[in-house]
């Protein structure tokens, strides 16, 4: 049973999160299959209240699962519970 990587927290990861060191961004992406030591899954809650480092950004690149045949280019927006 996968569980974010937050401490204390036993909500089940949504989203798995990567530092990118080079580009500065932390690169967040629908829920790897595997648990890989090199990224951090997180569960909604502490991907919507993820803070990058001082002059790093975050890069949503989550999918949504197919709701429609929309094609628009993802500038998703954080859904807030
Ligand atoms: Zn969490």
């Amino acid at each position: 049973m996968r569980r974010c990587a937050k401490t204390r927290c036993e909500r089940s990861p949504a989203a798995t999160a990567s530092l990118l060191y080079g580009a500065r961004e932390v690169c967040l992406v629908d829920l790897i299959r595997e648990p890989d030591p090199r990224f951090v899954d997180l569960c909604d809650e502490h991907i919507d209240r993820l803070i990058p480092p001082i002059g790093w950004v975050v890069r949503d690149d989550r999918t949504d699962p197919p709701a429609d045949a929309s094609e628009l280019p993802r500038g998703r927006e954080r859904i807030h519970r």
